[in-house]
């Protein structure tokens, strides 16, 4: 959709789940607002085919105490769930040792607490405004199981469990039988389960398909989407922006807003470089696979997380989405067969009738990561008018509604910032 003003309460950069969350709740508000995107509809970038889980348990970020002995074990390792490949790049070493910094355990404390309070936040918020606005994304509310197949995985997962309970998230410790009740699907590989602990209230469900139905009802309520329209520019001089230079395909245009929120995910860093803005966000290269179930009985039902090789299972309906693994490596989205293959053997080892693996669809995505796994969410220091609603890493499906939520509320005046 098009639009011939020029002037908005706020313009918000990136239509991804992030933005698309911000703009309904700035709409709610009753502001008047415009949605810039650089691809021709919502969603398309990192949400296109995430891990689907709505997971608060999975709030423990990389950067904890675990972290360095077993990052540096994986640095040898081609097969690593998480790879880091060094390049001549400041930015990427500024962020590890940033990310070394925040294995301390009482920083790893401090931001498990606000990613928990956040997705806790967001979890209800999603409910609210799937049941308010009828949306469906094939979503499921039959919580997360967490499963181990390693005896020593199991037993270091259940202080983390303990850790999530106590920042009140019910992740519960189940047992070996009780996971085949929550999931018959592990009919075929029961023997090699060793324990799991699992969260009812977490879901699951399609990011990109709740990403494009949200920005239906958010055009609907007034809203403006400016597709294929790349923001290039902010014109910004003492102490706030005026306007963003976007170039639409119809050519070069100025928009002028009261505030500017930018959500342009792993690109936010690059695009607010220019303007001293300096973000610790680094893209994080993660893959998915998503099967056909062609009505096989054998693909779960229930969304799952195996911990030891760092995957995440949903069942999307009539599809089975499998996603994990993360690198280091810049920008580049080039699809790395070795690792796909290695996806694929490993559900195929363990849910063998899942569905089509054949006609398996591989895809990767840039997760906005910054080392601690907190958001940028709140005011700029340099620019009175200038938000930031950014680096959402490996949870930002799960904290998107809750973020949209206290970003309309700060530009209204009211509280809730966090700083990565
Ligand atoms: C493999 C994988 C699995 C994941 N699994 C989960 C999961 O199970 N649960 C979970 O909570 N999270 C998960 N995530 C993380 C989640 O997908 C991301 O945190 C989230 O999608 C980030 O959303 P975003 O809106 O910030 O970024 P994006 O979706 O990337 O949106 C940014 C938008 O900005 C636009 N843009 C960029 N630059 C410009 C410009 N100059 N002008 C105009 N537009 C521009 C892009 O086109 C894009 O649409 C996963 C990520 C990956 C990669």
């Amino acid at each position: 959709m098009s639009t011939s003003s020029n002037s908005f309460d706020v313009v918000l950069l990136g239509a991804g789940v992030v933005g698309v969350n911000s703009a309904y709740w700035l709409a709610r508000a009753g502001k008047s607002v415009c949605v810039i995107d650089r691809q021709p509809s919502p969603g398309l970038e990192t949400s296109f085919a995430n891990g689907g889980q709505i997971s608060v348990s999975h709030a423990e970020p990389w950067a904890n105490p675990s972290a360095p002995l077993k990052v540096l074990k994986w640095l040898f390792d081609g097969d690593a769930p998480l790879l880091f490949r060094p390049r001549a790049d400041i930015h990427q070493w500024l962020w590890i040792a940033k990310f070394l910094v925040d294995c301390l355990p009482h920083r790893a404390d401090r931001h498990t607490t606000a990613i928990v309070k956040l997705a806790t936040e967001s979890r209800a918020l999603l409910r609210e405004i799937r049941a308010r606005e009828n949306l469906s994304y094939d979503q499921r509310t039959t919580g997360i199981l967490h499963f181990y197949r390693d005896q020593r995985e199991f037993d270091a997962a259940l202080p983390v469990a303990e850790l999530m309970r106590k920042y009140g998230c019910n992740r519960v410790v189940v047992e070996r039988d009780r996971v085949i009740e929550i999931e018959p699907a592990f009919a075929d590989n029961h023997e090699s389960i060793v324990g799991a602990t699992y969260t009812a209230d977490d879901e699951s469900g399609d990011a990109l398909k709740y990403t494009q139905a949200l920005a239906q009802v958010c055009e609907r309520m007034g809203v403006t989407f400016l597709y294929g329209s790349r923001a290039v520019a902010l014109d910004a001089s003492y102490g706030s922006v005026r306007s963003v230079e976007v170039r639409t395909p119809a050519g070069y245009r100025a928009i002028a807003a009261r505030d500017v929120v930018v959500s342009l995910g792993s690109y936010s860093q690059k695009f607010l470089r220019p303007y001293g803005v300096s973000l610790r966000i680094y893209p994080a290269k993660g893959y998915s696979i998503t099967i056909p179930i062609e009505g096989s009985n054998g693909a779960p039902v229930t969304s799952l997380t195996d911990d030891q090789y760092k995957l995440v299972y949903s069942n999307l309906g009539n599809r089975l989405r499998v996603a994990g693994t993360a690198e280091l490596s810049g920008y580049s989205l080039h699809l790395n067969h070795q690792r796909c293959r290695a996806i694929l053997d490993n559900v195929r080892k363990l849910f063998p009738r899942a569905g089509n693996f054949d006609k398996s669809q591989f895809w990767t995505g840039l997760r906005p990561t910054t080392p601690s796994n907190v958001p940028y969410l709140g005011r700029t220091r340099s620019f009175r008018n200038l938000w930031l609603n950014t680096g959402h890493g490996t949870l930002g499906w799960t904290m998107g509604a809750g973020s949209g939520k206290r970003i309309a509320d700060m530009i209204d005046g009211g509280d809730g910032a966090l700083a990565a």
